[in-house]
């Protein structure tokens, strides 16, 4: 079925806010229009969006201390949606960037912070199978960034909503 895919991002946003009392996600969606229904409906598959966003999502708070603001947008470049997650958070050294998507990989800053490494290398195989890429930028102590990108179809029909 296609997604209507702002109200999509913005359900994400709160169900994870509600798993952390001390982090905001800060969504901004902004199509600009291009999509031509302007409720931005798309043909992509739901769970593996849901699945790719709430990983990296969770991350960025598990990975920032308390309170401190998460931004999510979401904005279309060409053929494909363009989400990109930023923290301000304990970024990943250099040394650990290399492999950072290969299972049981975590970075040497990690502390107490738990994780089984296995979100990421989750992240990267669904993205594979849709043609999807992501990459990042971190400054280790400073924060990181996460883009992703994924070829969508634009939807024909005005009728369907979600
Ligand atoms: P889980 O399997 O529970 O997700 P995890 O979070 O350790 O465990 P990944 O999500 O695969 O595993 O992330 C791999 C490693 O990448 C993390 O252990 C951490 O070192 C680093 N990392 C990922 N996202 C961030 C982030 N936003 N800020 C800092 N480090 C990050
Ligand atoms: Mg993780």
């Amino acid at each position: 079925a296609p997604l209507n895919i702002i109200p999509f991002c913005r359900q994400l946003k709160e169900e994870i806010e509600t798993t952390s009392s001390n982090h905001k996600i800060d969504f901004s969606g902004n199509l600009d229009g291009q999509i031509a229904d302007t409720s931005g409906i798309v043909q992509i598959d739901k769970k593996l969006l849901q699945q790719v966003l709430t990983n990296i999502l969770t991350n960025a708070i598990k990975y920032s201390p308390d309170h401190n603001l998460i931004n999510f947008s979401l904005t279309i470049e060409n053929e494909k949606l363009i989400f990109t997650i930023s923290d301000s958070g304990i970024g990943i050294p250099e040394a650990d960037q290399i492999n950072l998507f290969e299972s049981f990989h975590r970075g040497s800053n990690v502390g107490t912070i738990s994780g089984t490494g296995l979100g990421l290398a989750i992240v990267k195989k669904c993205l594979d199978l849709h043609k999807g890429e992501i990459t990042f930028n971190s400054q280790l102590g400073q924060g990181t960034t996460f883009t992703v990108k994924i070829p969508f179809q634009r939807n024909q029909a005005r009728k369907a909503i979600n």
